[in-house]
């Protein structure tokens, strides 16, 4: 039988498991403490519990506990890993330096099935969703490497988190957990590219967090043409979902905006998106795009990013330029571990 993963089971999926095993209720969090608290990665650093419970745990699962296979360390303090999972997949993890705390940005699936034009991490597709102890050893195998505490969370990394909807959420409770590493809702953004369904039920959770909505177009042609999810779900469906979602949790969402040179920021790009978030009190984070091989994007340059943000901003909407950290070391999604992949493929023909 394929042993399961114990870490990614929240505080009463663990009791529940026990309870069966016949086990005291108390087992349930001096393991979920020895897991997401002192963040033992194996069974026998459990010195207090009984060695009969952890021959028979050690027989069934296992806890998430990624290999560094790559790590690069940009000047400014970012830090991003491409982390081997147990099954030989690849995924990234970024860490970033802020005055205010570490954030790490995870990570949620092996891959992409949305196929954004303009991201490497979904040019191979989706290999298979994250469970939510994998996700978890993201943030645990950064604050292990660093020494430091991790105080915030984006899940922006590779993957669509409301494509994994199950085990992302079981994973937001394990993380906020106060028998965990307790990083608080208002400390995470999910971002995601517009599933209209998941932004739904996000909503009937009533969390804290921030929800990021990755927009980058306020026209549906455009849109389409880079997001290829917009088919699916257009503004006119994305734009009421996001407005209910900051009724029903009270809780301001932002907006992602890549620009993209002569596609999707000119001046009356910057009208219709003013028009379109009008009165949502939003935050727009302006991102000149990062491009990427076998893209056919460039991005706007600087100039015409400020002039953008003007134009916004003058229309009564909060619009802030994203600072680039760890540029150098290509810390866009996806890109380690597309040249890794495309190391093996060549590796393969030598
Ligand atoms: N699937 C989620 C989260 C992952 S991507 C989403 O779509 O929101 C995180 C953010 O980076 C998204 O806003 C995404 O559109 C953006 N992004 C991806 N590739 C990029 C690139 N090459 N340059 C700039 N932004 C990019």
């Amino acid at each position: 039988m394929e042993k399961k993963c114990l870490s990614s089971l929240t505080l009463e999926q663990l009791a529940a498991v026990l309870k069966e095993m016949g086990q005291p209720s108390f087992r349930a969090k001096q393991i979920f403490h020895w897991i997401h608290q002192k963040l033992a990665t194996d069974f026998a650093a459990m010195t207090d519990q009984p060695k009969k419970l952890l021959a028979q745990l050690e027989e069934n699962w296992y806890i998430a506990a990624p290999v560094i296979e790559r790590r690069q360390q940009a000047k400014d303090g970012t830090v991003k890993y491409l982390l081997r999972m147990a099954d030989g997949n690849c995924i990234e993890t970024v860490v970033m330096r802020y005055n205010y705390g570490n954030t790490v940005c995870v990570s949620t699936q092996v891959g992409c099935r949305m196929g954004c034009r303009f991201c490497a991490s979904t040019q191979a597709g989706r290999v298979r969703n994250l469970e939510a102890g994998e996700i978890a050893a993201e943030i645990y195998t950064a604050q292990r490497d660093i020494g430091e505490r991790i105080s915030h969370i984006v899940l922006m990394g590779i993957g669509e988190p409301l494509d994994n909807y199950e085990n992302v959420l079981d994973f937001l409770h394990i993380i906020s957990s106060p028998d965990g590493v307790n990083i608080g809702m208002r400390n995470i953004s999910l971002s995601t590219c517009g599933l209209v369904p998941g932004i739904g039920r996000l909503a009937q959770e009533n969390l804290q967090l921030t929800l990021s909505v990755s927009l980058h177009a306020p026209f549906n042609d455009i849109r389409s043409g880079m997001m290829p999810v917009n088919n699916a779900y257009p503004l006119e469906k994305l734009m009421p979902a996001v407005r209910s979602y900051q009724e029903t949790t009270g809780r301001r969402v932002s907006f992602e905006y890549s620009m993209v040179r002569g596609v999707n920021d000119s001046d009356a790009c910057a009208r219709k998106l003013a028009q379109l978030i009008r009165g949502m009190g939003a935050h727009v984070n302006l991102i000149p795009i990062n491009p990427v091989d076998g893209s056919p994007y460039s991005a706007s340059d600087a100039e015409n990013v400020r002039r953008f943000q003007k134009l916004l901003t003058d229309l009564g909407v909060n619009a802030t330029v994203r600072r680039r950290l760890g540029s150098e070391i290509s810390a866009a999604c996806g890109q380690l571990r597309r040249e890794e992949m495309q190391e093996k493929e060549n590796s393969k023909c030598d």
